[in-house]
């Protein structure tokens, strides 16, 4: 039997973009010819009328499975559903912009089957195309991270990657609620080959993230990642339990033996203000960490299916056979 790749393509509100992106994927899977496919779209709670294309698609082609969510729960979400879902012996995710060139498919297959990775990685070597001032925040963001955490998070890399069956399985057991694929790859390891390509613009309708919508998505990167903010703010703390000490032996001296006036209340009141915006900021920081624990222990479901054309088979355990 042929092997099966299945393609994640999370989407949202992407009408425009679809029918594209379903020729362009068509065409390629085409040249692929000892693979069987599996388009698996998840519709992300879209408002327009991506999921009536998308049952559109279905019904005229077997190999397209979809699944509905009853809202919008994020790409991350769509992402993990995907690969609970997933039914190939390799999968690959993949944006439905067509940003991610499917074009490339064919060359990340064969060096998984030639040069024995486990994984391979796509990773844009330009930003063209996109506002400076996006790329200078990114380039900010990848270097504070990687110095701050243990997962190895490359710059400009893409979540577009073709993966092992045994990699998606590992990232299925990593069920936690605030998800940050890009470190969830490198946390789980295995042998991953980086492919560079240049920079492509999305083919149509609009970039679905906002700078502010960016920025959160960064610090969930760092506060699931990395523990260096709380650890910062210990320190903060152990520097100020010091100058005060010190600052206490001057008071005291001062008054002994040089028997000063009372003076100094500007600097007094200065020094005041600055360890309490200190102390709320430190506070600010575990008030961040506890909130996503508290997250995690509520263990609500990362999804919800509304409507899908395929449940995954269930496969049969091993007492059954
Ligand atoms: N996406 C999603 N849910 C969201 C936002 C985005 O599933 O809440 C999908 C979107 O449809 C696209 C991919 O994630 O396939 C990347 O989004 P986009 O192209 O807007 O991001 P950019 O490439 O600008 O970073
Ligand atoms: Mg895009």
């Amino acid at each position: 039997m042929k092997e099966l790749i299945t393609l994640i393509v999370p989407c949202y509100n992407e009408q425009e973009v679809l029918p594209l992106f379903y020729e362009e994927v068509s065409r390629v899977t085409a040249l692929m010819p000892d693979y069987g496919f599996e388009f698996l779209f998840v519709d992300d709670g879209s408002k327009d009328s991506t999921l009536k294309i998308l049952k559109q698609l279905s019904q005229n082609d077997e190999r397209v499975r979809y699944l509905s969510f009853s809202r919008n729960f994020g790409k991350e979400a769509a992402m993990y559903a995907g690969f609970c879902e997933a039914e190939g012996d390799y999968v690959a995710v993949m944006d439905a912009d067509l940003q991610d060139p499917p074009s490339l498919l064919p060359e990340m297959m064969s060096i998984i089957k030639n040069q024995g990775y486990d994984s391979v990685a796509t990773r844009r070597v330009t930003r063209a195309g996109e506002p400076k001032i996006r790329s200078m925040f990114a380039r900010m963001f990848y270097k504070l991270i990687n110095k701050i955490s243990d997962a190895d998070i490359v710059d400009g890399a893409r979540d577009f990657r073709l993966m092992k069956r045994d990699m998606v399985d590992a990232i299925v057991r990593m069920c936690e609620y605030n998800r940050f694929s890009k470190g969830i790859f490198g946390w789980i390891g295995f042998k991953t080959y980086w492919l560079p390509f240049e920079n492509v613009e999305r083919a149509a309708g609009e970039t679905k993230w906002s700078f502010w919508k960016l920025f959160k998505y960064s610090l969930e990167g760092i506060i699931s990642f990395s523990q260096t903010p709380l650890n910062i703010a210990s320190w903060i703390g152990i520097f100020f339990t010091i100058m005060s000490f010190v600052g206490v032996v001057v008071v005291f001296v001062r008054r002994l033996f040089f028997d000063d006036p009372v003076q100094g209340w500007a600097s007094t009141v200065c020094f005041i203000c600055f360890i309490g915006g200190i102390q709320l900021f430190c506070t600010g920081i575990m008030g961040q960490y506890l909130a996503k624990t508290y997250m995690e222990v509520k263990n609500r479901p990362i999804y919800i299916i509304r409507e899908t054309n395929k449940k995954k088979e269930e496969k049969p355990h091993e007492t059954d056979k």
